[in-house]
């Protein structure tokens, strides 16, 4: 069967395009290997009528919508390559499986990539957060740390004084703060602690301290890091599709990439990372396709 659109990546973005196109009549095949960026947090925020919601609650409520739309299939799947060819894409799954759609929405999100200290991946998403829009009223007016193991930290720092004054940063041995934003965070009253960690200390994913290679230990209930992000899913390479210079796929306002017949929303377009935006970002790559299907064959 040839579908009309094949959209790959179930986050936000993903159900959300596939909501509209199966409502447009399109015959639309959604993959989904549930794996998404937000799977280590408990709570997600922020979607109104949504607010406070476990990220599993939110895709169970999505698949609802989408199983009352015989247009809708979805393969729980994890795709491993799309091959175009010269009037459709042929889509690979990791199961051998083969499915041939029109067009492509690729939804397949970010992975973020943590600094490597021990303990990180213990309260990263339940004490220890990237986003102070997501999880800073959770953290309002702790004692906090900010560990800016990477560059490009200060206005994320910034950012979160607007939740909590008490704030430590940490740099892990690294110059990530210049002397200039040093300056300014000290008046402030914020310290920059700049000697390598040992470990992160706590219990149950809750924050209690972190320790230095020097024998130091800092007691902080919660708090951010920087962290670097990548493409979940290689095929804006193995499509040819150009970047838009930040590590993101370029589209156009409506989501339509370098390459025609595919098109992106969401975290991996570039998208401001929030899961309404990435919804919304899915909604205009839906309208591309129905608009473009349209015009095509009226
Ligand atoms: C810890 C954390 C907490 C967050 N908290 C919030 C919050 O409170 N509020 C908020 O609005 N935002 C929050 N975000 C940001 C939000 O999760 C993202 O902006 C949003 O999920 C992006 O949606 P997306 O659809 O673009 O990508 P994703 O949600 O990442 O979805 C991509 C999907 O594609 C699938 N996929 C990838 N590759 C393949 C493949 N090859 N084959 C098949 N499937 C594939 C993945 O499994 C995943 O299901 C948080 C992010 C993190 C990391």
């Amino acid at each position: 069967m040839l579908y009309d659109c094949a959209v790959i990546g179930g986050g936000p973005a993903g159900l959300n395009a596939s909501l509209i196109l199966g409502r447009g009549r399109q015959q639309v095949i959604l993959f989904d290997d549930d794996t998404p960026r937000n799977a280590v947090t408990q709570e997600s925020h922020n979607f109104i009528s949504r607010d406070g919601v476990h990220p599993a609650e939110f895709k169970k409520a999505s698949y609802e919508d989408l199983n009352k739309y015989p247009t809708i299939s979805v393969q729980r799947n994890h795709v491993v390559d799309i091959v175009p060819t010269a009037s459709y894409f042929q889509i690979q799954t990791e199961k051998g499986q083969q499915y041939e759609a029109q067009r492509i929405i690729l939804t397949t999100g970010l992975k973020d990539i943590l600094p490597e200290i021990e303990g990180m991946h213990q309260f990263y998403g339940t004490s220890l957060f990237g986003c102070p829009y997501c999880d800073g009223w959770e953290l309002k007016d702790l004692p906090l740390v900010y560990i800016a193991a990477y560059p490009h930290a200060f206005n994320s720092i910034k950012m979160v004084s607007n939740w909590s004054k008490d704030i430590v940063v940490c740099t892990n041995g690294k110059e990530t703060i210049s002397p200039q934003e040093k300056a300014i965070l000290s008046q402030k009253n914020i310290q920059v602690i700049e000697d390598e960690i040992l470990r992160l200390q706590g219990e149950g994913g809750q924050l209690k301290s972190i320790q230095f290679k020097n024998g130091n230990e800092l007691h902080r209930q919660a708090g951010f890091i920087s962290y670097k992000l990548q493409q979940a899913a290689p095929f804006a390479g193995r499509l040819d599709l150009e970047s838009n210079g930040m590590g993101g796929i370029k589209i156009d306002p409506y989501g339509r990439t370098s390459r025609k017949g595919v098109y992106a929303a969401g975290d991996n377009a570039g998208g401001l990372p929030q899961q309404i935006v990435a919804a919304a970002e899915g909604s205009k790559a839906a309208i591309s396709v129905l608009s473009d299907h349209v015009a095509e064959t009226f």
